[in-house]
């Protein structure tokens, strides 16, 4: 078995779709794993928006705008012939789970997850049914049946154990060799429907690959493969053909785009390697990630945004590290604060995090505790691994820069939000 994952930008349009089509050739002994159509996620955090708004109007016109943009991708690759019921039921689904009422705040997690998962549901529904019309036997396969997660909503990790006996009797035994499953949605074991975390595709993806053994995966992406920076920021990005996971986990974890960073593990444990790859173009190699590879002769530069710098000191002057650390790192788990980088002085703690839903509640409760708490945002963290001078010069002693830390090979920069050229 082999998995392949497709993400929304590679299934945006008609074109996209059928090049998935020509992907997969001849392959069989197949799972592959799609994401949602384009940008639909973030049409259905919108959805989400309104329904915590309880703005009807709102919520409307954004699922009759999604409604549209699927029906146009699927009269392009039917010629104009089709109406799909399983897709018009999904769409209803979604408009009577809008409609529905009922929102409660407290339950603000559980119903993005309930609303975001219909994005997945509909681009693998749409896709089974245009392989089946291509003459590819496949299987749809509810992931929210056969993934099972953890009981926590909006950002679920798997749980393995207890997600093999299922994916695997929807697997074994079928006539068909292609199988065609949600990215990024499980199910708690409530029975509720949960999501992996934005970008939690890859995650799905090396799940499918570790239960069913899988000889290996392949991202389909449009990049040509891993590069050492993001071309958009760092004109000069040139691209890596190998990987080990150790420096993968390292990079998806500082932010590079690259990959989900929990999608390292699931293969690391089963030493399955993972491809990734050109949607454009499947004749170019891209990059392979596994257990050894060639070392990397270039630096690597990931920028991850959207950060916050917390700097916290006990009022009553307590040493921080002796002291406090637990108690501040609890209070941060309970919010879900996500903690980049840590840097400490005898009273102070300064962290990066990541800004989320949650960050003031978690200040307010910081400062409840006893701590006085000074938090700067629009932050952001340059990680640059193998650095030389002239990159230690260009990006460690800017004005905005509030920390660097350094080792050896690899210097973190927390600064200010930098706009344009860097
Ligand atoms: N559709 C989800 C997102 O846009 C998951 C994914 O693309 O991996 O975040
Ligand atoms: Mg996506």
């Amino acid at each position: 078995m082999k998995v392949y994952k497709f993400g929304g930008a590679s299934v945006r349009n008609a074109d996209g779709v059928r090049n998935l089509v020509k992907i997969i050739g001849g392959e069989r002994d197949l799972f592959i794993v799609v994401s949602a159509m384009g940008k639909t996620t973030n049409a259905l955090e919108r959805v989400f928006a309104g329904v915590q708004k309880a703005d009807a109007q709102a919520c409307a016109e954004e699922i009759a705008a999604l409604r549209a943009y699927h029906a146009g991708i699927v009269e392009e690759l039917w010629h104009g012939a089709a109406r799909l019921p399983r897709v018009d039921e999904l769409f209803a689904r979604l408009e009577r789970t809008v409609a529905e009422g009922g929102y409660r705040a407290e339950d603000a997690e559980a119903w993005y997850d309930r609303i975001v998962a219909f994005g997945e549901l509909i681009s693998t529904t749409i896709i089974s049914e245009y392989l089946a019309c291509a003459g590819i036997p496949n299987r749809w396969i509810d992931m929210r049946r056969a993934l099972v997660t953890e009981q926590r909503h909006k950002d679920a990790e798997v749980d393995l154990r207890a997600s093999a006996p299922l994916l695997r009797a929807e697997v074994e035994g079928r006539e068909e060799r292609i199988f065609v499953g949600q990215g990024f949605i499980g199910g708690a074991p409530d029975g509720t429907t949960t999501t992996l975390g934005r970008e939690g595709s890859d995650y799905s993806a090396a799940v499918v690959a570790h239960i069913l053994d899988a000889e290996s995966m392949a991202v389909w992406k449009d990049v040509d493969g891993v590069l050492n920076a993001d071309p958009k920021i760092f004109p000069d990005a040139v691209q890596i053909a190998e990987l080990n996971y150790l420096d993968t986990i390292e990079l998806a974890y500082s932010g590079a785009q690259i990959i989900h960073p929990r999608t390292i593990k699931p293969l690391q444990n089963k030493n399955i390697p993972l491809y990734v790859r050109p949607f454009g173009d499947k004749r170019k190699p891209g990059t392979v990630i596994r257990g050894v590879s060639a070392p990397v002769e270039v630096p690597i530069l990931i920028l991850k945004k959207d950060q916050v710098l917390l700097t916290i000191r006990s009022r009553d002057f307590s040493f921080v590290l002796e002291e406090k650390f637990a108690a501040i790192f609890s209070l941060l788990e309970r919010f879900r604060i996500k903690t980049n980088l840590i840097h400490n002085s005898a009273v102070n703690l300064s962290l990066c995090v990541d800004d989320s839903w949650h960050i003031d509640q978690a200040v307010d409760a910081l400062r409840r505790e006893g701590f006085d708490v000074l938090k700067i945002g629009s932050m952001e963290l340059l990680t640059v691994r193998g650095y030389t001078d002239e990159l230690w010069q260009r990006y460690a002693c800017g004005p905005q820069v509030f920390i660097r830390q350094a080792t050896q090979s690899t210097v973190r920069i927390v600064r200010k939000e930098a706009k344009g050229e860097r």
